[in-house]
C-alpha cells in the first residue's frame, strides 16, 4: 500500500524524523483557518499517490491565509496524471538552502536492502539516475545489522552532502531506518530532504509503501487505508477474502495460483488481438481449495464489473480435483441463479479431468462452454467478449 505524503510524514514525526507541522484539508475555507493557525508563509500540497506534483502545479506557495484559501481553490480538484486532487496539505512553509535525495528500498533483483542517497535532490530520481548516475549513491544494507551511526555517515560521504549538516543528516537517515524496519516498509523516500538556512535537516517530502504481506502484524496500518479512494470491486473482494486486482478489459479472469491466473492474462491478451483487442478485465487467483462458496464469491465480483462481457474460468486440478471444482462452478451458479448473465469459459486439467468435465456436461448450464485447452479456450472467451462489447 502507497501512503499519502501527509501519512508517510506522520509516521516520519513518529519514529523522530524531523518534518514541519501541517493539516489536511478537502475545503478552501479550511486551508485559510489551517494557515491562520499555522501562521506566516505556507505552502499548499496536493495529496494525490503519484510525484511530480511540483511540476504539475499541486504545490504552492501562500503568503498569507488569503492567498492559501486561493490556491487550495485552484489546486483541489486538480487532475495529476490521473489522480484528481481531493485533498490537500497546508503545512509550514520552509526556507531552502539546499535539496538533497535520500531512499531506503528493497532491492529485489540483488535481495537486499539498498540505501540511495544524492546531494543533488529536488529533480524526479529517475531522471537523476538516468542524468547524473555519479551524483547517486547506492549502499546496500545488510537486514541483519541495519544502518546504524556509521553506516549513515557512510552513506551520506559517498553521496557527498556537505560536510556540515553531514553528522545531522546522518542522525535523520538512521530514523528513517528505524521507519523503514520497525513501519515493515518496501520504501520510504525523502525528495527533497532539505538543508534550511540554520543547517537543520528537514524531510520537506515523503513517499513510504508498506509491505501488504506485514498486515496481519501492523494492526494500525488498517487505519491509512484510503476507502474513499479504493476501486469498490476490490474493496468487495477484499471483504470476500479473494485476491482481486481490477484490470481495464473485458474478460473476466478466474483461475487457481498465481501463477496460473499470471499466464491467463498474457494469453487471453494475446488471443484478444485477434478479437478487436480484447483485454483481460481482472486478475483473480481463487487459491487452491477452489469451493463452491469461493468460487460463487469470485463470480459475483467479476459479474459485478459493467466492463466485463465474458468469463473465462481456468483451473488447473491439484489437491482439489477437478470434480470439485467442477461441482464448484455448478454449484456457484445455482447461488447466483439470474445475477449469472454473462457467458463462461471453462478449461479444467489435471487432476481428475475427465469426471469434472463430465459433471459440468452432464449439467449443459446455458452460458458454459467447455473447452480443452487454454490457448483455444482464450480463444473463445475474447470471441465471446468481442461479440458481447
Ligand atoms: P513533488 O513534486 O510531488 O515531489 O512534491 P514536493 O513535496 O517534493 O515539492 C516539490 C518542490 O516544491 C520541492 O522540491 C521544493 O522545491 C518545493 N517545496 C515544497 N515544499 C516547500 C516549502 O516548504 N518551501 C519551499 N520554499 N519550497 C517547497
Ligand atoms: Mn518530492
Amino acid at each position: 500500500m502507497d501512503l499519502y505524503e501527509y501519512q508517510a510524514k506522520e509516521l516520519f514525526a513518529a519514529h523522530g524524523v524531523p518534518v514541519l507541522p501541517g493539516t489536511v484539508v478537502s475545503e478552501a475555507e479550511e486551508a485559510r483557518r489551517a494557515a491562520e493557525e499555522i501562521g506566516g508563509q505556507v505552502v499548499v500540497k496536493a495529496q494525490v499517490k503519484t510525484g511530480g506534483r511540483g511540476k504539475a502545479g499541486g504545490v504552492k506557495l501562500a503568503a498569507d491565509p488569503d492567498e492559501a484559501a486561493e490556491k487550495a481553490r485552484a489546486i483541489l480538484g486538480l487532475d495529476i496524471k490521473g489522480h484528481v486532487t481531493r485533498r490537500v496539505l497546508v503545512t509550514e512553509a520552509s526556507e531552502i538552502a539546499e535539496e538533497y535525495y535520500f531512499s531506503f528500498l528493497l532491492d529485489r533483483a540483488n535481495r537486499t536492502f539498498l540505501a540511495m542517497a544524492s546531494a543533488e535532490g529536488g529533480m524526479e530520481i529517475e531522471q537523476l539516475a538516468a542524468e547524473r548516475p555519479e551524483a547517486l549513491a547506492k549502499v546496500p544494507i545488510d537486514p541483519l545489522t541495519g544502518v546504524d551511526l556509521d553506516k549513515a555517515r557512510e552513506i551520506v560521504t559517498k553521496a557527498n552532502f556537505p560536510e556540515v549538516v553531514r553528522e545531522k543528516a546522518a542522525e535523520v537517515i538512521v530514523k528513517l531506518w528505524e521507519t523503514f524496519v520497525s513501519e515493515d516498509a518496501t520504501l520510504v523516500e525523502v525528495n527533497p530532504l532539505v538543508r534550511d538556512p540554520k543547517d537543520e535537516i528537514i524531510a520537506l517530502d515523503g513517499k513510504v509503501t508498506l509491505d501488504d504481506n506485514a498486515a496481519f502484524r501492523q494492526p494500525k496500518h488498517a487505519d491509512l487505508v484510503d476507502v474513499e479512494a479504493e476501486d469498490p470491486l476490490e474493496a468487495k473482494a477484499k471483504a470476500k477474502g479473494l485476491n482481486y486486482v481490477k484490470l481495464d478489459g473485458q474478460v473476466g479472469i478466474i483461475g487457481n495460483g498465481a501463477g496460473l491466473v499470471m499466464s491467463t492474462l498474457d494469453v487471453v491478451a494475446y488471443a484478444g488481438e485477434k478479437h478487436g483487442g480484447v483485454r483481460p478485465a481482472n486478475f483473480l487467483d481463487i487459491g487452491g481449495g477452489a469451493s463452491a462458496e469461493v468460487m460463487a464469491a469470485g463470480l459475483e465480483v467479476i459479474l459485478g464489473d459493467p466492463d466485463v462481457k465474458s468469463v473465462f474460468v481456468n483451473v488447473f486440478g491439484g489437491i482439489t480435483a477437478c470434480d470439485a471444482v467442477a461441482n464448484g462452478i455448478v454449484e456457484a451458479l445455482k447461488i447466483l441463479g439470474d445475477n449469472a448473465t454473462k457467458p463462461l469459459v471453462v478449461r479444467l486439467d489435471g487432476n481428475n479431468v475427465e469426471e469434472g468435465r463430465r459433471i459440468l456436461t452432464e449439467a449443459a448450464h446455458p452460458l458454459v462452454t467447455l473447452v480443452d485447452t487454454m490457448d483455444s479456450a482464450a480463444d473463445k472467451a475474447a470471441e465471446l467478449a468481442a461479440a458481447g462489447a
